[in-house]
């Protein structure tokens, strides 16, 4: 019997592996029940591309969307799982085992899901505009990685993410993919409805399409 959800989403700890110089994930108490208060109160802070997030049109876009207006229904509804092999570089349309095809949705299982949580992958593949470009034409309008970025790691163009906005389809970052066999789910990965931020940690979830009721 397959889980009635898998969870998909990195756990975020002051250990995450966050991009070089980005704010890692800190709880800092503001009260504490210890020390005699009604409650504890934390403060919490950290870049919003920490773990399992949706980047937001903001983050490469002067005029671009933030999570708060991003548009919710593309998180939402049927995805497929597809593993490719290639470990870094570039993914290109002959790099996917299939045509994801009636799906609207992609999550790319590569090698980096297998990677602790608190490990910045040292090679990871991404997407490439011919990929994008070939997605959007089978009409998918979410593409997830379980890599840190649809684009490399050295790119300052990052031709990827404005392909993603010039299409209007949108992304998911640091999936966590393994032990999800591939197939058709239903995915919930809802951003917060956060103004002014470039991104947002979701709580992805995948339900089994015959569970899905
Ligand atoms: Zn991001």
């Amino acid at each position: 019997m397959p889980p009635h959800l898998y969870d998909i989403t990195r756990t975020v700890s002051a250990s995450t592996a966050v991009w070089q110089g980005d704010a890692p994930y800190h709880v800092e108490p503001k009260l504490r029940l210890e020390d005699g208060w009604a409650v504890n109160l934390m403060t919490v802070t950290t870049t919003p591309h920490v773990g399992t997030h949706a980047d937001a049109y903001f983050h490469y876009e002067p005029d671009g969307a933030h999570p708060a207006t991003m548009p919710l229904d593309a998180y939402i509804g049927r995805a497929r799982v597809l593993t490719v092999s290639k470990r870094s570089g570039a993914l290109l349309p002959d790099d996917l085992p299939a045509a994801p095809a009636g799906a609207e949705r992609l999550l790319i299982h590569s090698h980096v899901s297998d990677l602790d949580d608190s490990v910045f992958a040292p090679e990871f593949p991404y997407l490439s505009v011919e990929l994008i470009d070939w997605l959007v034409g089978l009409g998918i309008r979410l593409i997830g990685l379980d890599s840190p970025s649809v684009d490399a790691v050295d790119s300052t163009a990052l031709p990827c993410h404005h392909a993603l906005y010039r299409h209007g389809i949108v992304n998911l970052e640091n999936l966590l993919l393994r032990g999800v066999p591939d197939g058709d789910y239903e995915l919930i990965a809802l951003p917060l409805k956060l103004d002014a931020a470039c991104a947002s940690p979701v709580r992805a979830i995948l339900r089994p399409l015959d569970s899905a009721s």
